[in-house]
């Protein structure tokens, strides 16, 4: 390529003028040129048009900086990613263990609760027991004087056939009182309602409920005998099932 000023020949592709210095812009052939790739063995870039190389100071620099800049951001890449998964393995570590522990003081809370339920409505049991037991105990006095008053009824008996008859029927109303049966009969009817409050007890009364309302039966049944008229054998009966009532009052109080 000539120069249009100094005339000097210059190699084509060249941008300027290598005696003068102007620049070739615009020239005959300028467009055609087109740099190559670059050579790094040789730190040159090939040009097509001369397969001459031509030193390139900026790919050179770009070169260096930009592999030192590389390797300085990967090394803080890879800081920053290991810090990250550490921080997130931790954080996933804390989370799972704090929910863990949450999780764990709710259900010992709940049990909690439960247990404390369970043994205020155990109380309540107790409580409500000891009043159906002290019940069985009073109505067992009763069936202790009714029973205490046929035996005298008996030795009235004995009365009639000394010719006492008339003398001792007014001694036989007042040894069996009638008001004392009917009260029987209501205390029984009582306990039967009572009994029932407590139906379903909790496990260690469980026997003893069962014990209550044999207690019960053998009340009623003792009731019934003393509302007929009592002859030897049922008097005999009555007595079996006192001594019956009486041993279930002594293993309910275990
Ligand atoms: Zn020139």
């Amino acid at each position: 390529m000539e120069c249009r000023n100094c005339r000097y020949e210059n190699p084509v592709g060249s941008r300027f003028c290598s005696q003068c210095g102007k620049p070739f812009a615009g020239m005959e052939g300028y467009d055609k040129v087109s740099l190559g790739e670059y050579d790094e063995a040789n730190d040159m870039i090939a040009n097509p048009l001369t397969e001459d190389y031509i030193y390139d100071r900026d790919a050179s620099l770009k070169k260096k900086s930009g592999r030192q800049g590389g390797i300085f951001l990967r090394l803080v890449l890879i800081v920053f990613l290991a810090v990250a998964a550490i921080l997130a393995f931790y954080s996933v570590d804390l989370a799972v263990a704090t929910n863990q522990k949450r999780t764990e003081e709710a259900v010992m809370l709940a049990n909690q609760k439960k247990e404390a339920e369970e043994l205020a409505k155990l109380e309540n049991y107790r409580e409500k027991y000891g009043t159906v037991v002290s019940g069985f105990e009073e109505q067992g006095a009763l069936i202790d004087e009714s029973v205490a008053s046929i035996g005298k009824l008996n030795l009235n008996s004995f009365f009639k056939g000394l010719g006492l008859g008339t003398a001792a029927d007014g001694l036989v109303d007042r040894l069996l009182d009638v008001s004392t049966v009917k009260s029987m009969r209501e205390n029984s009817q009582t306990l039967d309602v009572l009994v029932g409050e407590l139906a379903n007890p909790p496990k260690t009364f469980e026997g003893k409920y069962e014990l209550m309302e044999k207690l019960l039966e053998t009340e009623k049944e003792i009731v019934t005998y003393f509302e007929n008229s009592v002859t030897s054998e049922e008097r005999e009966k009555l007595e079996e099932l006192r001594v019956e009532y009486t041993k279930l009052i002594t293993d309910i109080n275990r």
